[in-house]
């Protein structure tokens, strides 16, 4: 039975029985996967901390008679991520991210470049203070990655630079900007250039390096509140985490 090992973030995990586990993980060499850990539950020594969610680890997987069955056999704990799990905020965010990822990736379709951008997320939810930041951050550089970023270039009637006012909004069934001029009948989310200029430096910006990327209050609430719109709705999904983090900001 040929083992196979990989760098891993646990996303998602299921009790099954009284002592086995399922755990889903988005993985650096096979994307995303789902293995067994048999008395998973129980055993410390196999797997320490590295079955809480969140934490990133090496695992050992074996695959059962049946090919399409995983089993997990061991896991080495290499960031635990820990300061995520003492925090509500952080947590309703750790949890969106993987959502996302968890509804967007197809079993077994290696895309490394999502697993860096997650672990790259989450230890920046692990060691900032702002996880809106972060969060803005994930999912810019998730819908590049994904090949759904948002058309934000121009109106119908002009391009961005052409339109005269800051403010604007962007409608999501035509996809597009809709400046104050076209705006009859047509209701969007609001939008405004600073927002969109921020949106494209985060998209060419080397993850290491967006500390230097100043966030202003106003962009930071506007584009939140694009993007937890954008990402589902190009999901065809609505990620139940993320009413669970909208609910927590109203509290
Ligand atoms: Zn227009």
């Amino acid at each position: 039975m040929s083992s196979l090992v990989t760098p891993a973030i646990l996303i998602r995990r299921l009790d099954f029985g009284d002592h086995d586990l399922i755990s889903t993980f988005m993985t650096q060499n096979f994307g995303k996967i789902t293995a067994i850990g048999k008395n998973a539950k129980k055993s410390v020594k196999r797997f320490g901390g590295s079955l809480e969610l969140f934490t990133e680890s090496n695992i050992v997987i074996t695959k059962g008679k049946r090919k399409d069955i995983l089993f997990l056999q061991e896991a080495y704990l290499e960031k635990p991520n820990t300061n995520i799990r003492k925090s509500i905020s952080k947590t309703a965010y750790a949890s969106y991210f993987s959502e996302i990822v968890n509804l967007w990736m197809e079993e077994n379709f290696k895309q490394a470049s999502v697993f860096r951008l997650l672990s790259h997320s989450l230890c920046g939810l692990d060691t900032k203070t702002i996880p809106a930041e972060i969060s803005i951050f994930f999912q810019v550089q998730f819908l590049k990655l994904a090949g759904i970023s948002p058309e934000l270039t121009k109106c119908r009637c002009t391009e961005l630079e052409d339109i005269e006012t800051p403010q604007f909004t962007f409608s999501l069934n035509k996809g597009s900007i809709i400046c104050k001029n076209c705006s009859d009948k047509i209701s969007g989310i609001p939008l405004s250039k600073g927002t969109v200029k921020l949106f494209r430096w985060i998209e060419e910006c080397d993850p290491d390096k967006v500390d230097r990327i100043k966030f202003s209050n106003k962009a930071l609430k506007e584009g939140l509140l694009f993007l937890e719109q954008f990402l589902p709705y190009h999901l065809g999904k609505n990620p139940r985490s993320l009413d669970f983090l909208r609910n927590l900001r109203r509290s």
